[in-house]
């Protein structure tokens, strides 16, 4: 069911049906309990030129055909018309690299519309007439298509929505939220092939277990993701719990 809430996004895609993928698990449940709603435009039914064509050449030669600006525009104009205040989104490589921030921000939004490119890509002047307010890449690497960029940009959206996780408190301690790698985690058995499950987490003593975690999430960051760990100002007790995890990967090693 609708509601003034409900998070709203428009895909223009030549392909709609790929976007069945988010029909399964907690993206799959927010749709089906009107959580999110998406809405397909398709550039093919705005095309121009006989048989459904929507792209052509590229001036000034090279490989590849790129999709043409017409289509396009007339899928923004007629999404538009449904979402008058939504926020343009263009997938792209050329984009801005997709972090936790960018998906904390567009999940505050209600509407968004999300441009699917194809082919070698899309006329420039879409673009600039289509007054597109974020270009944004999920990594610099290059897809055939856009929809994959926009199916994780959903998910993740989607994931941040009031009710769309079972329990509140996931989305928060994920990784990224705090700036941070998630620290690990252990489920049944306690034992598996001679490995064992931090005595810490079998304790009971959450103060410990949560100053446990925060060592580990600090020292994960600081190993695989020292970019992230820069950009934080670590507290006196944070730079103890890492100077710790440090010391005892040293001992690890030694033994070793
Ligand atoms: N020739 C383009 C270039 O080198 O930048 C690549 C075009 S790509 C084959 C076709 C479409 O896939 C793009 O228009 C874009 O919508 C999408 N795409 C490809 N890689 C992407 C990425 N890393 N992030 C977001 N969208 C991407």
């Amino acid at each position: 069911m609708t509601s003034k809430s409900t998070f709203k996004i428009a895909v223009i895609t030549l392909f709609p049906e790929m976007f069945t993928a988010l029909n399964f698990g907690v993206v799959g449940r927010a749709l089906k309990q009107g959580i999110s709603e998406l809405t397909y435009l398709n550039p093919r039914d705005e095309a121009t030129r006989n048989h459904g064509y929507i792209d052509d050449t590229p001036y000034g030669g090279g490989p590849g055909m790129i999709m043409q600006a017409a289509p396009l525009l007339a899928c923004i104009r007629k999404a538009d018309k449904i979402f008058p205040h939504a926020y343009r989104i263009l997938l792209t490589p050329t984009g801005q690299p997709m972090t936790h921030e960018h998906v904390k921000t567009l999940s505050q939004h209600r509407e968004l519309i999300m441009v699917c490119g194809r082919y070698e890509g899309i006329d420039q002047r879409f673009t600039d007439l289509a007054h597109i307010d974020l270009e944004l890449s999920i990594g610099d690497f290059v897809l055939s298509g856009g929809e994959i960029a926009a199916m994780a940009l959903i998910d993740a959206c989607i994931r941040q929505q009031p009710h769309a996780l079972g329990d509140a408190q996931s989305a928060h301690q994920d990784s990224f939220c705090e700036g941070l790698l998630e620290a690990p985690q252990y489920t049944r058995p306690k034992i598996l092939e001679n490995k064992t499950v931090p005595s810490i987490l079998l304790s009971g003593n959450h103060a410990a277990i949560r100053q446990w975690r925060r060592k580990q999430a600090l020292g994960r960051t600081w190993q695989y993701r020292l970019d992230l760990l820069s950009r934080l100002k670590l507290s006196s007790t944070d730079q103890a719990l890492l100077s710790d995890y440090q010391s005892e990967l040293n001992q690890g090693e030694e033994h070793e």
